[in-house]
């Protein structure tokens, strides 16, 4: 009797809504604005969701609903949902605040240290929901809730998502002016502003290299990973052009490097093979003045993957040799070894290898400025 008293209890407390923890940012009927530079809307309220559009800083939207820190928002002309975290109310918003002076009232300045490799981070508390990204030891989270075990966190940056509160360690005291945490980052060099072409290597009728193991195509990791690149760069304030966004597009080398127009740099994304046990990634270049400076900048970033680094080589593609723009083409892990094959097929891998790559090209343009 007891245990059945004890278990619809339990039944009663799990039915509660997420919101009686009082800490979520927006309300359903609400007006608000978007905190951020540039907010990507999606199809649902998951981050591996088709992006609609994106809504510039200060845009008006209304809220309709609230999920797992997603919002159902209307507003500039595009409907759908967006991460909650970059809205701030009509009422506060200055139009000249971003995230990263975080406008959120609910959440502390207080940062935590992440313990543990490639943690997921999913679409809300629990292993049964979507994995929407990863963090690792020493990368910084915030976090504005708990629910049971989980965690909801912002990353550095700004990406938001549920991670096991056991793998979120010690405090790190963030001065009030913001001089670690995002704004760290920021001093690297910005990305505000840049243009970047990312060109998804293979596509359509060309599978590129295909797995040892697990058949892996070529052409859908390039994919897949650039898309997460993008998503990165755009996150930071950059515009991207991709040479191509679908899986049945198969565009001639001269036109990737036609399409790419006059961005600032130019990233050619593949997957590598060799007949022996090779493993980890490269970073080719074709001008060692033109080329070589931001290989080397992607490379010393790629060196925090979970694959080793095999350095920078040159390489004589024709996308890099016919190519005006700083230009680099970079193969993250070989699908000729089993243990690199299962590793960059998971979506962490190839989100850790997109940051690191944005990292690259951060400084890479905040060397070229100083
Ligand atoms: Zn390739």
């Amino acid at each position: 009797m007891f245990r059945k008293l004890l278990l619809l209890l339990l039944a009663a407390l799990l039915m509660l809504p997420i919101w009686h923890t009082g800490q979520e940012a927006v309300a359903a009927g609400g007006s608000y604005k978007v905190g951020t530079k540039s907010l990507p809307v999606r199809a649902d309220a998951d981050g591996e969701s088709a992006i609609k559009g994106y809504l510039s800083q200060g845009t008006a939207v209304q809220v309709s609903e609230e999920k797992y820190g997603w919002a159902k928002i209307s507003g500039g002309g595009l409907k759908g949902w967006a991460a909650a975290h970059f809205l701030v109310a009509a009422s506060a918003a200055s139009g000249g605040k971003t995230v990263n002076t975080d406008v959120k009232s609910s959440t502390t300045d207080t940062w935590n240290e992440v313990s543990g490799s490639g943690v997921r981070l999913r679409s809300g508390p629990g292993v049964s929901y979507s994995v929407i990204g990863s963090v690792t030891t020493g990368d910084r989270v915030k976090r504005s809730q708990k629910k049971g075990d989980w965690s909801r966190v912002t990353t550095e940056g700004g990406q938001t998502g549920w991670m096991s509160s056991k793998y979120i360690g010690g405090e790190v005291s963030v001065s009030s002016g913001g001089g670690s945490g995002p704004s760290a980052r920021s001093s690297r060099g910005s990305l505000q502003g840049r243009l970047i072409a990312i060109d998804p290597g293979h596509g359509g009728s060309d599978p590129g290299m295909i797995g040892k193991a697990h058949d892996t195509e070529e052409k859908d990791l390039t994919l897949s990973t650039s898309k997460l690149l993008a998503e990165e760069l755009r996150g930071r304030g950059a515009k991207v052009v991709l040479t191509r966004d679908k899986d049945d597009e198969k565009p001639a080398l001269s036109d990737r490097v036609r399409l790419a127009g006059s961005a600032d740099a130019f990233v050619s994304v593949h997957y590598n093979s060799a007949p022996n046990k090779a493993s980890g990634s490269l970073v080719f270049y074709y001008s060692k003045s033109k080329d070589a400076p931001l290989a080397q900048e992607i490379e010393s970033e790629l060196r925090g993957l979970s694959l080793r680094s095999n350095g920078i080589a040159f390489g004589d593609y024709h996308v890099l040799r016919e190519n005006s723009l700083p230009a680099v083409l970079v193969e993250l892990g070989f699908l000729s070894n089993e243990k690199d094959e299962l590793e960059v097929r998971a979506s962490a891998y190839q989100r850790s290898a997109a940051k690191a790559i944005a990292d690259g090209l951060q400084n890479y343009f905040g060397r070229k400025s100083s």
